[in-house]
């Protein structure tokens, strides 16, 4: 049965009070003073500002709600506070038997002592230990996890990059479905009406057995990994393009882009840069380049002749340069078959090289970045890209240049709250110190616009995935933004968050 209009009395939309209809899972009509269609739900606004429903242009949805109920290494300033945790957890809550005990959160780079398998062992014993690191290219194992793994005779337990991706594969536990459906309403009562999932390798499916099993909180647009895009069970076998929607899913289900990884991250000095990291030296003193420049050529033209988009993560200087190298070179090899290339994004776009803007812009690729990575790393960008933090998360150069942008939280590295990451955009600061290059801010109204996903601003005939403020953005500082009181989401016409209205 469809849900009943709902006419919303009294709200306030771009800055002006008025009355919106919604009918049909769309926006119907507005204007002062509109009657109630009979059997229609009136809910009075009072004034509060309505918005656009909120997207999240970047999530791994199932790490972020194995996440939230992780142990959390957040806190922890040193190895050595990171075991004590461990030890805290292991006292008062330890795992199931035969079951892993997974924290997460920890950040390395600036701690005084070293993660190591025996700083573990000493308070673990046997339970195995899986610590995810925050940025998620590394993780920390006691001996007992290594084994498990089979890495027994690994000689730190620090297990980075692709040999640590089947253990974060396996540490999903069974009842994640049902904690992705409390991760989905919570993100809805943050005013979330979208993401965009980069799970990994393809969660399509996975999800639409979630929406009909109720998880009907989000719509999601769910990417590909390179390793699942051939195959009987891949996209291009079925037939799936970027943008098409899942059947049965009552139209909240999307085929997303084809995801690719060319680098690593800030924390873990593996993000591919011009220049080298302070105290690294060797064949990875720059960082390393996870995919060729030939082969991401040809993943990008083989994913776009199937009609599917690309999302390139790429974070060190070299990195963005070296894939919008190759989307030129794809654009200037383009045959018949490549005439409508889908969409393509560089996700991250953490440190450019001042000319690379410009080339974004000119090849329409999006940068989908994550600001509350700055207030995360904007000590750890001052000491590892010392010298170069002037071009590091160079929002407003690229707003300039006039690049689309798109924001996300890349949660868990971040909190999936577009109010954290909205904040973070319009100030580069979230404690007492001064903004972190306050240049590269960007307006409150282009933060919310890049946040607000396709469908545009509230207009008739839009669907109505919507947002309700008790406070308005535009009047109150940036630490209030962060916290934003959300009274209501509607998606699709119907609720999926209330609060107080
Ligand atoms: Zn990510």
């Amino acid at each position: 049965m469809p849900d009943p209009a709902v006419l919303l009395r009294s709200a306030t939309l771009d800055g002006t009070v008025t009355d919106v209809l919604v009918d049909a899972g769309a926006v119907a009509a507005i204007g002062p003073h509109l009657p109630a269609p009979r059997g229609a739900q009136v809910v009075d606004l009072d004034g509060r500002v309505l918005l656009p429903g909120l997207w999240d242009a970047h999530v791994h949805f199932d790490q972020w709600t194995l996440a939230r109920r992780r142990l959390d290494l957040g806190p922890a300033r040193s190895a050595a506070e990171a075991v004590a945790l461990v030890a805290a957890r292991l006292r008062t809550d330890p795992p199931e038997p035969g079951t892993v005990l997974v924290g997460h959160g920890f950040r390395d780079a600036l701690w005084p002592d070293t993660p190591h398998r025996d700083l573990l062992d000493r308070v673990t014993g046997a339970v195995p230990v899986v610590l995810v690191a925050a940025d998620l290219h590394c993780c920390w194992l006691d001996s007992a996890a290594a084994a498990r793994y089979g890495m027994a005779d690994h000689p730190t337990g620090l297990v980075r990059e692709r040999d640590w991706m089947p253990i974060m594969i396996d540490v999903r536990s069974t009842v994640l479905d049902r904690w992705c459906a409390e991760a989905g309403r919570a993100a809805a009562a943050r005013g979330v009406v979208g993401i965009v999932d980069y799970e990994a390798p393809w969660q399509l499916d996975a999800w639409a057995a979630r929406i009909t099993g109720g998880a009907d909180a989000l719509r999601v647009v769910a990417s590909v990994w390179p390793e699942a895009l051939d195959g009987s069970d891949g996209p291009i076998a079925r037939g799936l393009r970027s943008g098409d929607v899942v059947a049965g899913t009552g139209g909240l289900l999307t085929m997303g882009p084809l995801k690719v990884v060319t680098d690593g991250s800030l924390n873990t000095r593996t993000a591919c840069c011009d220049d080298p990291y302070p105290g690294l030296a060797g064949a990875q003193a720059r960082g390393v380049l996870l995919v060729a420049p030939d082969e991401l050529r040809s993943l990008l033209r083989r994913a776009a002749r199937h009609g599917i988009g690309a999302a390139v993560h790429a974070i060190g200087d070299r990195a963005n340069a070296l894939v919008l190298d190759t989307v030129a070179a794809l654009a200037m090899t383009a045959g018949p078959g490549d005439a409508a290339a889908p969409g393509r994004r560089i996700e991250h776009a953490q440190l450019l090289r001042d000319v690379d803007p410009a080339r974004f812009a000119a090849l329409g690729v999006v940068a989908s970045v994550q600001p509350a990575h700055v207030l995360d790393d904007r000590d750890v960008a001052d000491r590892l890209w010392a010298g170069r933090t002037g071009r590091a998360f160079p929002y407003r150069t690229l707003l300039d240049a006039g690049v689309e942008i798109v924001l996300g939280s890349d949660a868990p590295v971040a909190p999936l709250d577009p109010w954290i990451t909205i904040a973070a955009a319009v100030r580069r600061s979230c404690d007492d110190r001064p903004s972190w290059h306050p240049e590269q801010e960007i307006p409150l109204s282009v933060a919310l616009a890049s946040s607000t996903g396709p469908d545009g601003p509230v207009r008739v005939g839009r669907r109505a995935d919507l947002c309700v403020t008790d406070l308005d953005p535009a009047a109150v500082p940036a630490a209030t933004l962060r916290t934003m009181p959300v009274a209501a989401t509607m998606l699709g016409g119907s609720w999926t968050h209330r609060a107080g209205i």
